[in-house]
């Protein structure tokens, strides 16, 4: 039998919305007027996506993107869209919105992905940012929490597809 994943509380329910209702905050400011189409990164932006869209009070649009990357990820490998944007962008202010960016590989093939289809702008939001294991510089416009390199789960984030529903972030202390 496998070891069960001990979890240690990281992120309170409370510390989440406070980051939710501040990056809202600085994204209505700059995009209330533009219109944006916020593209979500699947699985894990899902929840962040439906909390901080019910915080922005002026037209949008929402779309989501959806990643598979080979090897694991300690040692990632190629990635993969496996669910490509349904919608045109060009000439259309875009936010994508992240939930984890670690390596930023992921991140900086979706903004590529993205910019090779001509929008008016291509910025980034993320819930959490794990700067310690950063293999390429992404620049990251809307910052939620920074979180120490360990592995974490719930709100949105998985573990093998477990503990997304938790409301609150955990730290997994022995992964795998
Ligand atoms: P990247 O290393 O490309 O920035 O992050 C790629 C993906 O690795 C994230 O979208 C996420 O799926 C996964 N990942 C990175 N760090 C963590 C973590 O701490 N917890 C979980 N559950 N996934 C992570």
């Amino acid at each position: 039998m496998g070891s069960q994943p001990r979890l240690t509380l990281l992120f309170t329910r409370d510390e989440i919305e406070a980051t939710v209702k501040k990056l809202a905050a600085e994204i209505r400011q700059d995009y209330h007027d533009k219109r944006p189409v916020l593209i979500g990164v699947l699985k894990g932006s899902f929840m962040l996506m439906a909390d901080l869209i019910r915080l922005l009070d002026f037209p949008l649009e929402v779309e989501f993107v959806r990643l598979s990357s080979y090897g694991s990820r300690k040692s990632p490998g190629k990635i993969k869209l496996v669910h490509r944007l349904q919608s045109k962008i060009k000439d259309r202010h875009v936010l994508v919105i992240e939930d984890i960016i670690d390596t930023g590989l992921t991140t900086a093939f979706v903004l590529d992905y993205l910019s090779q289809k001509k929008p008016a702008s291509l910025k980034l939001c993320t819930l959490t940012d794990k700067p310690a294991r950063r293999k390429i510089p992404v620049n990251i416009d809307y910052r939620g929490l920074t979180a120490p390199n360990k592995f974490i789960v719930g709100y949105g984030i998985d573990w093998n597809e477990r503990f997304r529903h938790l409301p609150d972030i955990y730290a997994m202390e022995n992964e795998g």
